[in-house]
């Protein structure tokens, strides 16, 4: 039996029964002929709470290399590996001034999740550079490439957790980047910070620096303290729901989404309710970051749950949103 702890940012103590890394095609295909359709796979665990204590057969995507596919003198198509790790590789295309994505710098995890949840930061998400993905389809063990229409992006989604969700394993992912980047520094902390800096013309790197000076004070380490990032998604509600909620609390951050529909941060939603710092046992909100909900040391991922769905009822209570989990319940 192989203990789990070491494989989810949330520490939580759940066991498996077998625990496999899988680093090419053909080794994915051997194991799915093994062990089934239904096993669970990981990256590096940073999206994941682990509500189940044991599983039966888990698998960890360790596919690695990063290829240049095709270029010329404006963009460079870059095929990576699913396994490799999301920061390091943003890194290395900063280092080849190789342009957009480092906004998404020091963002835990593995390139192969990031197109399902459409990971997003800073003014940016890795939609606008992503071309196409491959993926195995777990039952008929056949290689599929989703181009970027097909993917269903959105605000933290994708058609990977929709339709087709668990349908798919994503082996490669390949990117367009630009070689003569514009910096965005359209995002108000990074302008700001840039600014402290005296810096009026960022770089790409500049860019990168400074996303990763702000989120390393801002946001908990789970290698200091488990957690997984924000737990939830920042509500999109319609308009008129937001002119009657305005009514009550004027001071309301908002952001539009379209014509139609706002975003409402969910951390000023969770703040608002008293909730931010709020703990009970050994999980809670970050004292922070009312988003993002720590374990403190030993919490089980019943008890994390738990707390979520406490802190989805109150905030409801108050003000008749629903906060949406953005974190995979396993
Ligand atoms: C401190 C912290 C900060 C974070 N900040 C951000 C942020 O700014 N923006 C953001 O968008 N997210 C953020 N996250 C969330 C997380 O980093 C991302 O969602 C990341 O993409 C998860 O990668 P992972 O490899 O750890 O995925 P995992 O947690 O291992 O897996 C997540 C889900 O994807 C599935 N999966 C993983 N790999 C594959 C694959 N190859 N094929 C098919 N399915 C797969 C898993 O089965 C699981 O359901 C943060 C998390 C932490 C801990």
């Amino acid at each position: 039996m192989k203990n789990l702890l070491a494989y989810n940012t949330f520490k939580i103590n759940s066991t498996c029964d077998n625990l496999f890394e899988f680093y090419d095609i053909a080794g994915l295909k051997l194991l799915l002929t093994s062990y089934g359709s239904g096993v669970k796979v990981l990256g590096g665990g940073s999206n994941v709470l682990m509500m189940t204590s044991h599983f039966d057969t888990i698998f960890i995507n360790r596919i690695k290399g990063i290829q240049i596919l095709d270029e010329n003198e404006d963009y460079c198509l870059v095929e990576v590996g699913a396994g490799e790790n999301w920061h390091q590789f943003v890194m290395w295309a900063v280092y080849h001034n190789l342009g957009g994505l480092e906004n998404l710098a020091l963002i835990p995890g593995t390139v192969g999740a990031a197109p399902i949840q459409n990971i997003g930061a800073y003014g940016t998400e890795q939609q606008s550079s992503f071309v196409s993905l491959k993926a195995l389809n777990r039952k008929g063990l056949f290689t599929t490439v989703f181009e970027n229409a097909v993917c269903e992006f959105g605000y933290r989604d994708s058609v990977f957790k929709n339709e087709l969700k668990d349908q798919f394993i994503i082996t490669h992912v390949t990117y367009r980047f630009d070689k003569k980047p514009i910096a965005n520094n359209s995002y108000k902390d990074v302008k700001e910070k840039l600014q402290s800096k005296n810096i009026t013309h960022p770089s790409i790197k500049d860019i990168a620096e400074t996303v990763i000076e702000i989120r390393s004070a801002k946001l908990p380490d789970p290698k200091v303290i488990g957690n997984a990032g924000s737990f939830f998604k920042n509500p999109v509600i319609s308009k008129s729901a937001f002119e009657n909620l305005v009514v009550n609390f004027p001071d309301m951050p908002h952001y539009l989404v379209d014509e139609s529909f706002i975003k409402i941060p969910a951390a000023w939603l969770i703040d608002q309710s008293g909730l931010k710092g709020y703990r009970k046992g050994d999980t809670g909100t970050h004292i922070n970051q009312a988003l993002v909900i720590v374990n403190h040391g030993s919490a089980t991922g019943e008890e994390i749950f738990d707390m979520a769905m406490h802190i989805q009822k109150v905030v409801f209570e108050k003000f008749k949103v629903t906060i949406e989990p953005e974190v995979n319940i396993w």
